[in-house]
C-alpha cells in the first residue's frame, strides 16, 4: 500500500547543490510513486538553517514551480541536528512516513526504495548504513571509527556508520517528539525510541559540490555531545582514577615515612615536582569532564526552544506552528 512520504532535508549554504539535488528528487519521487510505494501527495521538505547564501530564495522558487517542494525557514542558524529536528517535527502528523537525508547527494537516493520496502514489512525505523567509507578522507574515516568504538565501549546503543539517513514512521516521530532534550544527538535518540527497526546498506558518495559544513572543531564538539548526552561512564571513570590515585598516595605516604625513619628524607625533589604536576593535571581534566555534564544540565534546565520556525511554505496553507520542544 502506498504511503504519504515526507523527505526532510536540512540545508545550510547549499546553493551549489540544490539545483541538482532537487532535479534528482523530482525523478526519484516520480519513480517511487510509479512503483506504488508512495502517494502522489508526498512531499520534499527543505529546511533552511539560516543560510547566508541564496538557499532560501532557491527553496521559494522550487516551491513556486513544483508543489512537491515545501520549505521551512528557521529564524537563524541552529546547526544540523536542530534543523533536522525542525523538519521532522514539521513532518510529524503530516505524513505516514519520513526519510531524512543530507542536501549534498552523499546519501544514495536509490536506497529509499529499500527503506520503504522495510517500512511496508512493518519497520518503524530504518537506518541507512554506509557500506564503506572510501570517499571520506583517511582522517575522517579513522576518527569516526574511533568515535563509534568509544561510544560502544561506553555502553551507548548506536548503529555503526549510520549518519542521519533514516526512515522514521509517523509513530516513531510522535515518540521522538516526546524526548525533550536540548542537547540533540538524533542518531543516538532514534534507538531510544525503539519499535521494530532494520538497517539498509548503501554506498556513500562524495559531496556533489560545495564543502563540508562539519569542520574538525564541529565534529569534535558533536562527538563530545554524543558521548556526554548518552553516557555517565566518564564520571565513573573519574571516580575510579581518583580511587587508584588515593591508593597510590597511601603507598607514597608509607614510603615517605620509611624514608624519614631511615634518615633519607631530603632527596626526592624530582618525584615531588612530578607528582604535583601529574595530580594537578588529572584534577583539572576531571573537573573539565564534570563541567561538561554541568553545562549540559544548565542548558537543559533553561528549556529554550530547540528551533524557531519563521515561515512554512506549503500548498495547504498550514501555519508554521509545530511542536518546538
Ligand atoms: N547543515 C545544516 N546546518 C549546519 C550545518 C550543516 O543544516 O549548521 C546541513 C547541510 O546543509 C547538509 C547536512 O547538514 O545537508 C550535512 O552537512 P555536511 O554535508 O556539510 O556534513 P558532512 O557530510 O561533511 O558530515
Ligand atoms: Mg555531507
Amino acid at each position: 500500500m502506498a504511503s504519504k512520504l515526507m523527505v526532510v532535508i536540512p540545508c545550510y549554504n547549499e546553493e551549489e547543490v540544490l539545483p541538482e539535488t532537487s532535479k534528482r528528487l523530482v525523478k526519484k519521487m516520480a519513480d517511487l510513486e510509479k512503483k506504488g510505494l508512495i502517494t502522489p501527495d508526498s512531499r520534499v521538505l527543505l529546511v533552511n538553517d539560516g543560510s547566508r547564501d541564496r538557499t532560501w530564495e532557491m527553496i521559494c522558487e522550487l516551491h513556486k514551480e513544483n508543489p512537491l517542494f515545501e520549505g521551512v525557514k528557521l529564524s537563524r542558524n541552529r546547526g544540523h541536528q536542530n534543523a533536522l529536528l525542525a523538519g521532522l517535527m514539521t513532518a510529524k502528523g503530516r505524513c505516514d512516513v519520513s526519510i531524512s537525508m543530507d542536501a549534498d547527494l552523499q546519501d544514495d537516493m536509490d536506497a529509499m526504495d529499500r527503506f520503504l520496502e522495510k517500512y511496508e514489512e512493518g519497520c518503524d525505523i530504518v537506518y541507512g548504513v554506509r557500506n564503506k567509507r572510501d570517499t571520506d578522507t583517511f582522517f575522517k574515516r579513522e576518527t569516526a571509527l574511533m568515535f563509534y568504538r568509544l561510544m560502544k565501549a561506553l555502553g551507548v546503543d548506536i548503529t555503526f556508520n549510520h549518519a542521519d539517513y533514516r526512515l522514521m514512521s509517523n509513530r516513531a516521530l510522535e515518540a521522538l517528539s516526546q524526548i525533550e532534550e536540548v542537547n540533540l544527538f538524533l542518531r543516538g535518540l532514534a534507538p531510544l525510541v525503539g519499535f521494530q527497526s532494520d538497517v539498509v546498506y548503501y554506498d556513500r558518495s562524495e559531496r556533489f559540490a560545495g564543502e563540508s559544513k562539519y569542520p574538525f572543531k564541529k565534529m569534535l564538539a558533536f562527538a563530545i555531545d554524543g558521548i556526554t548526552s548518552f553516557s555517565v561512564k566518564p564520571l565513573r571513570l573519574i571516580t575510579t582514577v581518583g580511587l587508584v590515585i588515593f591508593v597510590v598516595s597511601l603507598l607514597m605516604l608509607l614510603y615517605a615515612l620509611i624514608s624519614w625513619i631511615t634518615g633519607n628524607a631530603v632527596l626526592g625533589w624530582t618525584s615531588t615536582l612530578a607528582s604535583i604536576w601529574m595530580i594537578g593535571g588529572i584534577q583539572l581534566l576531571c573537573m573539565g569532564v564534570i563541567g561538561e555534564y554541568i553545562g549540559k544540565i544548565y542548558n537543559e534546565t533553561k528549556r529554550r526552544p530547540r528551533f524557531i520556525i519563521e515561515r512554512y511554505l506549503n500548498d495547504r496553507g498550514d501555519d508554521p506552528v509545530v511542536d518546538k520542544r
